[in-house]
Formats: C-alpha cells, structure tokens, sequence
C-alpha cells in the first residue's frame, strides 16, 4: 500500500523532557470581535489594487445594449477592511480546525491537508462535467476506484455516487427500493423504522412516498426483534436500521434482522453514517444489508459543508443493483471509461438521474485520498481508534454523569442521559451552551430521542489522549459545578461567545434570511 511521507518529523532537543506540557487552558477568553454585515460597514467609496485584466480594455461596446446603465450597489471597502470582515466573521463559528468538536453522530473527524492537496491538482480542480469523455479519463478513473474501495470495504457488489449527502443518499436507497418493488408489480407502503432513528430516515421515508412505522426498543438499546416481527408483513417496503446505532451500539442481532426482513419479501436498508465505527471490520454486505449510504464527509473525513458540498454514495445489493441512478462509469475494453447515460439491462435507468452531471468530484478525489493514505489496515485502525476514543470519554466521564447505557463498551460515541443533572436546577440544554464557554461545541444533545436528556458524545479518532483529556477535564469541571449549585454559570451561558442564549424556536420558526436597508 502506498508509504506515508512524514514531513520533518520532530526531534526532541537535548535535555528537554519528553512528558507532555500541562494542557493549555481552552483559550476561548476575550477577543471576540463584534462584527456588522459587510452591507453595515457604511463603506461605498474604496476599492481594492490589482492589475488590470489583459482583457480589461476589451470593447465592449457590442453587448447588443446590454452594457449596464446603473452601477451595482456593492459595499467598497479597501483591502485590509475586508479581510478582517471575513476573517472575524470567520471566528464567529466553531471548526474542526480550532478544537474538538463531539457533535455525536456527525463524525467531526480532522480533515487532512493531504486530501486537499490532492483536490487541488489542476487535473482534478479545473476539469468540467461538460468535457468530452476522452479529456476526463483520469477523473473517471477515480471515479472507479472510489467505487472499487466502496464496493470492497463494504462487501456489495455496486455502488450510486452522484447522491449529494447521507439524506440524499437514504432518498437513493428508498426509490431504488420502491422501482424492485414496481418492477415486480408489488405496491408495499410502509416502511419500519426504530424509535431511536435519525430523524432523516423518516422524513426520507415519507418522502418516497412511505408511511412510517416506528420499531420499539429494548431496555439495552437495541431494535425489538420481537417488535420487528410482529409489524412486518406484506405491506412493508423496508426496514431502515442504522448500524452501530444512534445509542453508539452494535445492533447484535443485525444478521437476524436482515433475515427476518427477506423473510417478509422487505428490503433491508442500513443507515451507514456510523460505518467509521466498523470499516475495515465488518461489511455490511456479510450481514444481509440490501442499500446503505455511506458519509463521505462521516467516515472518509471530507468537509462538512452548510448542507454542502457533500457527497453520500449508496452500496446496493445483487437486487438493486439494476435500480441505480444513472450516470454509470464503466471501464471498456482496452482500459478506456466510459460515461454511460442510456438503459442497459432490463430495470436500468428506473429512477432517471439524483442530480445534474455526476456527483461532487473534489469529495470523492479527498475520500480516495484518505483511504489511499491509510490503506486497508489503516482504515481498520481508524475504527480502533474511533471506538478506543469513545470507550476513554466515556469511562473518563461515568464518575460524574450517568452513561444511558452503562453495561459493556460502547461503539464510536459516549451517550449520557441527564439523571445526574437532577435536582442541580441544570438541564442538558444549559449545560451544552456551558460547553461554549469552555471553549468546546456543544455535544449532540436531546438525540436520540429514546434517552432522556441525551448527551451524545463523538470524539472520532483524530483526536490525541491530550486533546481528549483536555475535553473531559473541562466537561468534568462543569460537572463538579453543576452539582455545586452554581446554576448561574449554566443558566445564562454562553458568556464568552459574539451572542449570548439565542431563542432556537424562533430562530427556527422565524428565520431572517435576508437583509433590508431599514432592517
Ligand atoms: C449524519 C446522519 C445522517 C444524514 O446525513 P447527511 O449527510 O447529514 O445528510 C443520517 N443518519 C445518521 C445516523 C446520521 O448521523
């Protein structure tokens, strides 16, 4: 497998002492610059300096009267003015990049430098899906190879990659599921989902034109087979389970569950967002699964983008193969690729096309990166490392709150409920917004909804042992004042962030998106 470089690797100086320096405090004290809308700064007469364009005295005079009348009203500002709009803007949010970020369940892993080096490459950056074919072999070629590994570490025998993030790729398995059904002439409305899901996979659901059914769990936060087996029968489409689940479990009775699915003539779709808890360990094609999705900004460590970029390809079994979404990157004889875009096969082409051209190309050349630079064992070893993390929080954290699940290790993610909080007057919500002040993200909270108060902790495993205890030193420290009566620090928190307690519902139900002049 391909050897990492490692760029100057430090030497430890003469006479230094190699134990760790004590952890720094978490730094998120003051400078915390207020900062109007570029459109508020008030400034319409600066410009910034470059060189003029060597087109820029091109004539223009025959734009078919076209050429604008009025100037635009855009903000003029000079140059070091709007840097440091941008750049103080830009320290209004929480990154990956200033300090661990436990959103449980979203996978908030570091995105290596390596990944973005290689997206980078003019041959992948400056490329367009509009190009001829034969311009864009290498670009196809990766594609390929995505879908080599994909197929591979999952054990299925085909993949969709256009879809555009997880949901998307859920709303991907569901139609490929609904056009086997249609194309055996079987109109099943109903889909099984547990209680404890994501809240995508029912809204997916309902959007491929399903009623849902909830699965009850049991005690140890597991999906009810007894439950499952009661609600399936000829009317179910499919059951959706994510695997290891939303409680941060492995459903140990998956391979049970998947048989009790085909049994009923269901399809079995796995939530995949948790598969960097088991990659290189487990294929889910080994446990019956018919379509997951797989996170490319979860497991393979691409950036999380505002809903975007993003990119969720969907593993499909033998069945569904036929129901992928087209486009599909075929390798011809001779070594050639091909794009192919029309019916081949008996059910091709059922579900048309997910989006325009072929999906995010600069996600899939970072995913290929991340699992070319780790390498099968590696990619093992990040599972290790994830569930490694996850197990430290949460034994770390269990002398003060309370783990929802406390019997046995758990997967990728600590889940807490909030019977410690009792009668301290804090609740899960006050202390999340503590956590600003201590210079972390809030952990997941109130999700699943299966655990009261939930507390949904996700390290992931780039995390370091000293970044990791810095993590539990300040959330044991809130704990200790929690259970202090010192409900003041929780109830008007965040202190130290651009706004205090924001109003969430009305930020939700009253959005204000745009900005007026008399606003
Ligand atoms: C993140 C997540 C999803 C949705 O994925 P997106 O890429 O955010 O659309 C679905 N299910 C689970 C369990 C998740 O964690």
């Amino acid at each position: 497998m391909t050897t990492m470089l490692n760029v100057g690797r430090p030497t430890r100086p003469e006479g230094v002492s190699d134990k760790a320096a004590p952890a720094p405090g978490t730094g998120a004290r003051g400078l915390m610059q207020d900062e109007p809308l570029i459109f508020e700064l008030g400034g319409w007469d600066k410009t910034g300096v470059d060189f003029a364009d060597d087109a820029g005295d091109a004539d223009l005079s025959d734009l078919a009267g076209l050429t604008r009348a009025e100037p635009v009203t855009l903000p003029g500002l000079s140059e070091p003015e709007t840097m440091r709009h941008y750049v103080r803007l830009s320290q209004k949010n929480h990154a990956i990049d200033l300090a661990l970020y436990p959103l449980g369940s979203c996978t908030m892993k570091h995105n290596p430098r390596l990944n973005e080096k290689m997206a980078r490459l003019p041959g992948f950056s400056d490329i367009h899906p509009l190009q001829p074919v034969s311009t864009v072999q290498g670009a196809l070629a990766l594609m390929d190879q995505l879908s080599h590994w994909l197929k591979t570490l999952t054990g299925m025998p085909a993949v969709a990659l256009s879809p555009k993030a997880g949901a998307h790729g859920e709303l991907c398995g569901l139609l490929a599921i609904r056009a086997a059904h249609e194309a055996r002439g079987d109109a099943r409305k109903t889909v099984l989902v547990p209680t404890s899901a994501h809240g995508t996979n029912p809204a997916t659901a309902a959007q491929a034109g399903y009623a849902v059914r909830e699965i009850a769990q049991t005690a140890d936060g597991r999906v009810d087979l007894a439950d499952l087996a009661d609600k399936l029968g000829p009317d179910v489409a499919a059951v959706m389970v994510t695997n290891p689940n939303t409680c941060g479990l492995f459903e140990r009775d998956v391979m049970e569950i998947a048989r009790l699915t085909h049994a009923a003539g269901a399809y079995f779709y796995c939530d995949g967002a948790n598969f960097n808890a088991i990659v290189g360990r487990v294929r889910p094609g080994d446990l019956g699964v018919d379509a997951m999705h797989i996170n490319l900004h979860k497991t393979f460590s691409t950036p999380h983008g505002g809903g975007g970029p993003g990119a969720g390809p969907v593993v499909l079994s033998a069945a569904l193969a036929p129901f992928a979404p087209k486009p599909w990157v075929v390798a011809r004889d001779g070594g050639a690729f091909a794009l192919v875009e029309e019916s081949e096969g008996e059910a091709a082409a059922a579900l048309g096309r997910l989006c325009a051209f072929h999906g995010q190309m600069g996600m899939y050349v970072r995913a290929l990166s991340y699992m070319l630079s780790h390498g099968a064992d590696g990619l093992r070893q990040v599972a290790e490392d994830a569930v490694l993390n996850a197990n430290y929080i949460k034994a770390r954290l269990s002398v003060a709150m309370t783990p929802a699940f406390p019997d046995g290790p758990c997967m990728h993610e600590a889940l807490f409920d909030d019977h410690w909080l009792e009668d301290t007057g804090v609740t899960t919500l006050d202390f999340a917004k503590a956590m600003i002040d201590a210079g972390f993200h809030p952990m997941t909270m109130y999700f699943p909804l299966v655990v009261h108060g939930a507390m949904l902790i996700e390290p992931t495993e780039t995390e370091s042992r000293r970044e990791l205890d810095r993590f539990c030193d300040a959330m044991l420290d809130l704990a200790a004042a929690a259970k202090a009566g010192e409900v003041d620090r929780f109830k008007g928190a965040p202190f130290h962030a651009p706004l205090r307690r924001l109003d969430e519902t009305l930020a939700a139900r009253k959005p204000r998106l745009r900005w007026t002049a008399e606003a």
